[in-house]
């Protein structure tokens, strides 16, 4: 039996999140964007009503959200603004590793914490020198008794400047294959020896906090240390099942946002005496664009539903991201084009909406990266 329909619980999670874009996010999202600004007030909020961090499994405080739930909240935050969203999005990713591989303590301390207090944490794999090439990672974790020294530079963190801890990843063997090569570790922000990087000035989803974070000596206790030595590559692409398809569905929240806006516009600007909507090349653009949205929250939806059922999910956890990145480029881009000259300025969303689109096909691995998997799971699936 197949069914689209949602349950109780999803419906008054998507009116809940749909709300709280509607009324705190959407009207917040061009000042966050202008002055880069770090939408703590508005996460606060977001945390009193249980929007953040409900992936966390119940018996730790959380709600034990799924990833489909998570996939229907992201998309209606998503469409209020991504910048906002990716700052919410980016607890998740921090704690998705704390959630697949800690241990009780671990759950208990630092997923506990998040619950309690509305706290911020992030996830620091990329570094100058390797982002889509993790392998290529040079931060090391050296053993000194029962503890971990930790040093190297991690890069293009979300949630950086404002995080309370950070899920590292960190070489523990030099000359070990990359998939056993590497171990994760729970960082607290505080401990010396961090310093943390100037907010970069990115081209879009600006509310977002994204920072350099270097380690130089710091040391972490092993009881920090998630999962056994070696297996951080591991848990590392794991979380990346459950999070990647949340990540997509906020792209079809931008591209559902883009394509409201385009039909509002195309209503309302005339040319040649009718509404712009009259002209078939408008009105396609349009169609494609339900198209997309249509076709790639269903692949959401499917990557989403794979991993809820226990099942692995990477073929469409992947075909999902790229689907729904490079659709979102398309879209926005689109939007742009029917707003003409207005479009380009920033008295209209959407120019903000193209920028903010862009960096899904960057970040959670980029859509060649995506193809790369795929490919792989394909060809290897023999
Ligand atoms: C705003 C923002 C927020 C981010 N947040 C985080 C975060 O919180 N934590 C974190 O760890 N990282 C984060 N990242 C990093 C992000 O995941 C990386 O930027 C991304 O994985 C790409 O790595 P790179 O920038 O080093 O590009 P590269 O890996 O150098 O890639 C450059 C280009 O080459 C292509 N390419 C590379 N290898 C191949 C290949 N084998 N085949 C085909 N094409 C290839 C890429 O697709 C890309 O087009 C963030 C990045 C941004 C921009």
């Amino acid at each position: 039996m197949i069914g689209f329909e949602l349950n109780e619980t999803q419906q008054a999670f998507q009116e809940m999140a749909r709300d709280f874009a509607r009324n705190e996010i959407a009207p917040a999202a061009a000042e966050h964007d202008q002055e880069g600004k770090f939408p703590r007030d508005i996460l606060v909020k977001a945390h009193a009503v249980g929007l953040m961090n409900n992936h966390v499994p119940e018996n730790y405080g959380g709600l034990g959200l799924g990833t489909l739930d998570g996939c229907i909240i992201s998309e209606e935050i998503a469409w209020g603004c991504t910048g906002i969203g990716t700052a919410m999005e980016a607890n998740s990713l921090a704690e998705m590793p704390v959630i697949v591989a800690g241990n009780d303590e671990q759950k208990k301390k630092y997923l506990g914490r998040m619950i309690e207090e509305p706290l911020f944490a992030a996830y620091c794999v990329t570094e100058p020198g390797a982002g889509s090439d993790v392998a290529a990672a040079r931060t090391t974790a050296t053993k000194k008794g029962d503890a971990w020294e930790i040093s190297g530079e991690k890069m293009w963190i979300t949630n950086g400047g404002v995080a309370n801890w950070y899920f590292v990843l960190a070489k523990t063997d030099s000359d070990a294959r990359p998939g056993s090569a590497f171990t994760g570790f729970i960082v607290d922000a505080d401990s010396p020896g961090i310093t943390v990087g100037k907010k970069e000035w990115n081209m879009g989803q600006r509310a977002s906090d994204t920072r350099s974070i270097t380690f130089e000596s710091v040391m972490v206790p092993d009881a920090n240390r998630l999962g056994d030595v070696g297996y951080g590559f591991k848990i590392a692409m794991k979380a990346f099942d459950k999070t990647r398809p949340v990540v997509a569905s906020a792209a079809v929240g931008l591209s559902r946002r883009a394509m409201e806006e385009s039909i509002k516009y195309a209503t309302e600007r005339k040319t040649m005496g009718r509404p712009i909507a009259g002209h078939q090349a408008i009105a396609f653009m349009v169609a494609d664009m339900a198209m997309a949205v249509e076709s790639s929250r269903m692949l959401v939806w499917k990557a989403g539903y794979e991993i809820d059922q226990g099942r692995r999910n990477t073929f469409y956890a992947s075909m999902a991201k790229a689907t729904a990145a490079d659709n979102a480029m398309k879209v926005a881009t689109d939007a742009v084009q029917i707003h003409g000259g207005y479009g380009y300025s920033s008295e209209y969303p959407v120019e903000k909406l193209m920028r903010d689109a862009k960096v899904f096909q960057i970040y959670e691995g980029t859509s060649q990266i995506q193809r790369l998997i795929i490919s792989k799971e394909i060809f290897q699936r023999g």
